[in-house]
């Protein structure tokens, strides 16, 4: 009888090689088979001799996962990779999801890296230091109306709020919409920050306010980060105070 391989579900990290943790690292050299979409393919390129690799385009999610088991029940080590963090929208729900619908007898190990959100962050300064949310504008697998109150839920509370998917070339409206909620809660001077290719090739970071934010260009490789009503810029660092004394 063939034993069972063993599947790796591996968050990338936002990118660039030095973010991503060595676990991911060893995971992805020790794997026989590695699949994935192929612009995430092509950023562990140097990693992949002699492996097969297996990419595949966009919303073909629950193809790679059938794809992925199918390889471990031949008794494969196989990783499945997705960027930042597998299990912050990425391949890690839906892995454990196809694993259970089949029965299917095989090991998964979830690899945690570095989500979109905290590499935003750490080029904006330090924003995320008190209680914040993180909401994807995407409305393919969500319901818009279920976005938008919890886009209100997030502001009536005064989180710090990430969007994730904040706008795409035929989804451009969703941001609009979702500044009008945010400025029900907020001030217009609120700071945001927008960060394009966070702690990646081609990095570009925007610190604006909620009045201004439509005025730059935002895309899919963007993360959109509101601050709190205590949230201040100083130095070009957007600051979220925890309430340390001085
Ligand atoms: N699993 C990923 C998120 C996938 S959803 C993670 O944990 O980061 C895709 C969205 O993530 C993009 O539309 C964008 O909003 C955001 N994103 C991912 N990587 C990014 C990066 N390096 N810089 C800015 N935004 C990024």
């Amino acid at each position: 009888m063939i034993k069972n391989g063993k599947i790796h579900v591996i968050g990338l990290g936002p990118g660039d090689r030095q973010h991503m943790s060595e676990r991911a690292r060893t995971a992805i050299l020790d794997s026989e088979v590695v699949i994935g979409y192929k612009t995430y393919i092509a950023l562990v390129e140097d990693l992949l001799e002699g492996k097969e690799v297996i990419d595949s385009g966009m919303r073909k999610e629950v193809e790679r996962c059938n794809l992925t088991v199918d390889k471990a029940l031949d008794g494969k080590r196989v990783c499945i990779i997705s960027s930042g963090d597998a299990g912050v929208y990425g391949m890690a729900g839906i892995m454990l999801e196809v694993k259970n619908e089949r029965n299917a007898d095989v090991e998964i190990e979830i690899i945690p890296g570095i989500t979109a959100a905290n590499a935003a962050a750490a080029s904006l300064g330090a924003p995320m230091m008190h209680d914040f949310a993180v909401i994807s504008l995407s409305d393919l697998l969500t319901d818009w109306e279920l976005i938008k109150k919890r886009i209100e839920c997030a502001a009536m509370g005064d989180f710090i709020i990430s969007l994730y998917n904040p706008k795409s070339m035929g989804r451009v409206h969703q941001i609009e919409e979702a500044r009008d909620i945010l400025l029900k809660y907020k001030k217009p001077s609120t700071p945001v920050g927008i960060v394009k290719n966070a702690k990646r090739k081609g990095e570009e970071v925007v610190i604006t306010d909620l009045a201004h934010m439509l005025n730059y260009p935002i895309d899919m490789l963007t993360v959109v980060m509101i601050g709190n009503g205590k949230t201040y810029v100083k130095n070009g660092k957007m600051i979220t105070p925890r309430g340390y004394q001085l």
